[in-house]
């Protein structure tokens, strides 16, 4: 199965409602496509959100990479090579994570239909099926309760709240959100970088003090200070996960060895890819970490490959994969099937994507 050529589009997909942080509001998922072609015929689907603000990558740098070097690099390769490709993919130009993701993940899914194996098998098939927790949207806390009481009305059990740029407000939040959720539901909070590693501590130690209960916290220190994120794990009733200070392999291990967080998060577009994500996973194993399996604001196909490793790896104990859920219309047939927070692995060869609703995506070539 020899790859023949790449085609890159744009897909756009409308969220449910607007997908509000302290930094962003979002409307649409815009996330940059990918189909690597063959000459069976067979075709691998890849995507990438451009996520400047945490990855650095925009959409014209996604199609750039991927027209200028990672697709003249494995076009005219061999599928069944597939640790050549994948390895040529990571180092044919630096950094660019996302774009490396998206062409990774299509060829993975080429080299599952060439075996007619799913993925999710070829990497370990520990499961079937996943449990997604939902993120609560910033808003005034009455609000957030509102929107708490209607998640849980839709059958989830765990709840995700960004926090960082007002403490005294972040706690009302979270008093609201308790209030209505009772005891037996998760709360996660995100910080994404936004506190220095006294005021993490201090802030998070009254948290709990206040009855919040938080399962654990994301990143509360900037993406560099691992010094500082060890001193909150060290310090804090509430467990730590990196997000942002986590992108490559070596990143994880830096952090494991240290032991500067209790969890590491996997992100696709953070790490290049599924190749890298293994690689994070494998390590993690070693020095008992457990993962999260995390995806910014993206539609299916992309989350759908994180669906593949979230069910091929024990380590990977906890799923915040609610982008598909947060549109409100699912252009992609195939793939991973989303019931609110039930998402079941298909079971089809390779990542399982058949296609792509013309009417949702503008092809560039
Ligand atoms: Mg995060």
């Amino acid at each position: 199965m020899k790859i023949t050529g790449i085609r890159l589009g744009t897909l756009s997909v409308p969220l449910r409602v607007p997908f509000k942080t302290a930094l962003r509001t979002v409307e649409r998922v815009e996330d940059v496509i990918v189909a690597v072609l063959t000459d069976t015929g067979a075709v691998g689907y890849g995507e990438a959100p451009p996520t400047g603000v945490i990855t650095g990558d925009t959409t014209g740098a996604i199609v750039g990479a991927i027209r200028d070097h990672i697709g003249k690099s494995i076009i005219g390769r061999d599928v069944d090579e597939l640790e050549e490709v994948l390895q040529t993919i990571q180092r044919c130009i630096v950094k660019n994570t996302s774009a490396k993701a998206a062409v990774d993940m299509a060829v993975w899914d080429l080299y599952g239909q060439l075996y007619r194996i799913p993925v999710y098998k070829l990497m370990g098939g520990a499961r079937k099926q996943i449990v997604t927790d939902i993120t609560i949207s910033v808003n005034d806390p009455e609000e957030m309760a509102r929107d708490a009481v209607n998640a849980l009305s839709r059958g989830y059990g765990c709840l995700k709240v960004k926090v960082g740029a007002n403490p005294a407000l972040d706690v009302a939040r979270l008093t609201a959100i308790r209030e209505v959720a009772g005891p037996e539901i998760k709360i996660r909070i995100d910080a994404n970088q936004a506190w220095k590693p006294k005021e993490a501590v201090k802030l998070l130690n009254q948290m709990q003090e206040k009855g919040l209960d938080l399962e654990f916290v994301e990143q509360p220190v900037a993406a560099h200070d691992l010094e500082g994120l060890r001193y909150v794990t060290e310090r804090s009733y509430v467990s730590v996960l990196a997000d942002e200070s986590v992108f490559s392999p070596e990143d994880a291990v830096r952090i494991m060895e240290r032991r500067a967080a209790d969890f590491i998060n996997i992100k696709l577009m953070k790490c290049g890819g599924l190749y890298n994500a293994l690689k994070i996973a494998s390590a993690a194993e070693i020095y008992g970490v457990e993962c999260m399996i995390g995806c910014m604001l993206e539609a299916k196909i992309s989350v759908n490959a994180a669906v593949a490793i979230a069910c091929a790896k024990n380590i990977i104990t906890k799923v915040d994969l609610d982008g598909p859920v947060l549109c409100s219309e699912d252009p992609i047939q195939g793939g991973a099937v989303f019931r609110e927070k039930d998402i079941t692995v298909s079971d089809l060869p390779g990542l399982g994507i058949q296609g792509i609703d013309p009417a949702y995506i503008r092809w560039m070539s």
